[in-house]
């Protein structure tokens, strides 16, 4: 019978790449676990304390350093757990079964590209098809009556589209709406809302 597995992974913050390690439960259990990136830059530490864990992730969203603690039973147990950069709300570090962990940390990554891009600001949309569904749905929103309007009193607006959002700005006050548009759970946002009003000032 094979030994226990738990699968260890997180997103290096210096090379972005995903880092993804096996460890026994039995070892974690007993002495914790050191996972370091490849380039040498990052290290995730789990410390074994009684019936708990103490971990420090590299977080590869935000760039920094968060530490947690964690139940022995949710870590060693069950399909697996994330953690959640505070800065960003993102999952950053995810342990359990290999399968779970290497989904999540391909969600992840992409998750943190189309950020990457979006700091760039190239011109290219991240995805294309969500961007040209945000788009007409914002065309449609625009079409009802008060469809988009500034909390000013001002209707006349101007569309900034960047490769993940697109931003609305008031003609008059120049307040700005950012309408995010690189996800599907974008797209459901968006299409939520009968009308859109940027908050003026
Ligand atoms: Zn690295
Ligand atoms: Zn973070
Ligand atoms: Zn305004």
């Amino acid at each position: 019978m094979g030994e226990k597995m738990r699968t260890i992974g997180y997103l290096c913050p210096a090379c972005r790449k995903q880092v993804i390690r096996d460890r026994s439960a039995f070892a974690l259990a007993a002495s914790g676990a050191v996972v370091a990136c490849d380039c040498g830059k990052s290290t995730l530490t789990v410390d074994a304390e009684e019936q708990r864990f103490r971990l420090s992730v590299p977080c590869g969203v935000c760039g920094g350093e968060h530490t947690a603690v964690m139940d022995a039973a949710h870590l060693l147990e069950g399909k697996g757990v994330g953690l959640a950069c505070p800065q960003t709300r993102q999952l950053c570090c995810f342990i359990g079964e290999p399968y779970e962990v290497e989904r999540e940390m391909e969600r992840l990554s992409l998750a943190v590209d189309k950020e990457v891009a979006h700091e760039n600001g190239g011109d290219l949309f991240v995805d294309s098809v969500i961007m040209h569904e945000v788009l007409s749905e914002l065309k449609e929103i625009a079409a009802r009556p008060h469809g988009i309007s500034c909390s000013c009193g001002s209707e006349k607006y101007r569309m900034e589209v960047r490769p993940t959002y697109v931003d609305l700005v008031c003609a008059d006050c120049g307040a700005r709406l950012r309408i995010e548009a690189a996800t599907d759970e974008d797209l459901d946002r968006l299409c939520c809302n009968w009308t859109l009003q940027i908050r003026g000032k």
